[in-house]
Formats: C-alpha cells, sequence, structure tokens
C-alpha cells in the first residue's frame, strides 16, 4: 500500500503535516532552490530506478551556496533520505521528486541572504507525461527574455527565477502552445520554460552554451552523452539565431519532467516535415531504456531502490 508522506523538519511525516508558517521568508520572496528528479518504476526488475540522483543533489548545493544556505547536508545524505522516503511511501509507479531547500525563517521585511536560517524537505508525487503531446510539440518564441545571469543566475534551480518560466509558459499555453521557446536579453536562444534545447543540422548536434542563461540540464548532459557515445554524432556548443531554428533538420527538448521530445512547430511553422526527426528518435530510444535500468551501459545512472 502507499501512502503521502514528506521528509519535513528531519523527520519523515504524513504530508498534511508538513506545514510552514505564512511568515517563512522562502513564501514571501522566492528564496528557496529545488530540483526535480524521477523515479522511473520497472515492472519487470520491481525496483524504482531514480536517474541521476546524487547529480540533482549537486546541483541543489550548488544553488544553495548561491542563496547562502547551510543545509548541513551532504550529497550522500540527501540520496539516502530520498531512498528513505521512496521506501516508506511504497509506491510502484512512476514518481516525480522533489527536495526543496528554502529560507526557513519566519521573518519578514528582510532582503539579507545572510543569517537566516534554512531547511530542507522532500516530497514525492506518482507522475505521468508532463508536457500533454503524443507527437512532437507545437512550441512559439516567448515575448519574455529568460532571465540573466546577471539578473538572477539560471544555471541553478532558484525558486524566485521560475516566475520568468511561468510567464513564458503561460503565454504560450494560453496561446494555444505546447511549450515556449525563450531568448536571452540579445536575442539568442536560450532554451525552453523547463527543457534544455537541441538543434540538428546535417547531423550535427548544436546546443546553446549555458552561459546563454539555460540550466545545466541533467538530460541535455544525457541526451549529450548519447549522441556523442552511441550515435558518433557530433556535438557543437555555440550561440544559435532564433531563425535557425525554423530552418533545422531537427529541434528538441529535454528535461528530468518532459523527457526528449521533438519540436515540430516554432511560431506557425513546421521545422522540417513537422514530426519527430530521425536522430530524435535514436537518441529518445537509448535514452529511454536508460532510465529504467534497462540499458548496462547507463545502469550507474539509475540508482535501484526495492519498494516492499
Ligand atoms: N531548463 C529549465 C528551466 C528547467 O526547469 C529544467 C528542468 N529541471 C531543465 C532545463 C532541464 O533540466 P534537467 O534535465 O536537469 O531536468
Amino acid at each position: 500500500m502507499s501512502q503521502s508522506l514528506a521528509y519535513f523538519r528531519g523527520q519523515i511525516v504524513p504530508i498534511e503535516q508538513a506545514n510552514v508558517n505564512v511568515m517563512t521568508h522562502a513564501l514571501h520572496y522566492g528564496t528557496a532552490v529545488f530540483e526535480g528528479i524521477r523515479g522511473n518504476w520497472s515492472d519487470s526488475e520491481e525496483k524504482m530506478f531514480v536517474y541521476r540522483m546524487r547529480e540533482h543533489y549537486i546541483r541543489l548545493l550548488q544553488g544553495c551556496r548561491m542563496l547562502m544556505m547551510d543545509i548541513g547536508k551532504t550529497a550522500d545524505e540527501l540520496c539516502d533520505i530520498t531512498e528513505n522516503l521512496i521506501k516508506d511511501c511504497g509506491y510502484k509507479q512512476d514518481l516525480y521528486i522533489r527536495p526543496l531547500a528554502y529560507k526557513s525563517e519566519e521573518l519578514i521585511a528582510n532582503l539579507k541572504l545572510q543569517d537566516l536560517s534554512s531547511d530542507f524537505t522532500l516530497i514525492m508525487v506518482p507522475f505521468g507525461a508532463y508536457l500533454e503531446s503524443d507527437g512532437a510539440l507545437n512550441c512559439c518564441t516567448s515575448s519574455w527574455r529568460r532571465v540573466d545571469d546577471t539578473i538572477i543566475p539560471p544555471r541553478v534551480k532558484i525558486s524566485g527565477h521560475y516566475v520568468n518560466s511561468i510567464l513564458a509558459k503561460t503565454e504560450a499555453t494560453l496561446a494555444g502552445f505546447d511549450e515556449a521557446v525563450m531568448l536571452t536579453p540579445d536575442g539568442f536562444v536560450s532554451e525552453g520554460s523547463g527543457e534544455n534545447l537541441f538543434m540538428i543540422n546535417d547531423g550535427i548536434l548544436v546546443i546553446p552554451p549555458v552561459s546563454d542563461n539555460n540550466l545545466t540540464g541533467i538530460t541535455r548532459d544525457s541526451a549529450i552523452t548519447i549522441a556523442k557515445e552511441d550515435l558518433g554524432m557530433e556535438v557543437l556548443e555555440r550561440r544559435i539565431r532564433r531563425s535557425e531554428l525554423y530552418f533545422a533538420d531537427e529541434v528538441f527538448l529535454t528535461g528530468t519532467a518532459a523527457h526528449i521530445q521533438a519540436v515540430g512547430r516554432l511560431d506557425s511553422r513546421n521545422i522540417a516535415d513537422g514530426e519527430t526527426g530521425e536522430y530524435t528518435l535514436a537518441i529518445n530510444e537509448i535514452y529511454q531504456k536508460a532510465i529504467r535500468g534497462e540499458n548496462p551501459k547507463y545502469r550507474g545512472w539509475c540508482t535501484e531502490v526495492s519498494v516492499n
């Protein structure tokens, strides 16, 4: 039997008991850092495969350094807490795992990061597809520019800067699109609202550098590794112009929640024939096996958790 539990104030408690006070600093100012991790359930092995968990916690701890938060835990300790919560919750289906480090001080009218207490909490929910599209995505270029590193560093998952992604995603979906492509303030391609972006031309994988205000994506790293090592593709990191996307052979997005999904249309123009391209399909096929521990080469990317 499964139950909804949280790791909260150092203990595992029923989710209803994991509540913060309205004075909490993070609630007012977005002074928090989060992660999104997938637990992928394998029916054949009767186990949860948690995908690249340690890398997610290393990125969380980088975000904590940015916001001067000492949560008093190492990446390995955070992995242990996560494994224990997965076992206690007992879900036997795909999960979205959400760690959150936050400024827990119950103090408002204070804009200094120093001297504010911090805490760490963890929740997990059953989760299927994030982007509700069977085939290639229909995207638009957002009128909202991606937050710049000179404003709030977007390379880590600081809660406050997600207002930027949320404005873009809201605008795109209200206009009938699946997802937004965001540009840097000086007009180069940055990423999706919650995904990194890839372009393929003549079999070469082209990606914007992280310095163009995108997240240091873990799925991005997986797709690069698979493209290079399994498909022998050349990977080129360079700035990308918006108009290049219209003429690309293939464009796809990557993210923990989104997985790997092709962009078939951008700004009401088809990209190639508008369908998922052959390289995107090939990378995705290998990735889908890797995240469930079904590819021996990438088994090390997964932490196996037995659930009773
Ligand atoms: N960019 C943004 C803005 C995101 O929120 C995410 C999701 N974490 C990604 C990219 C993809 O990163 P990852 O593959 O590590 O989930």
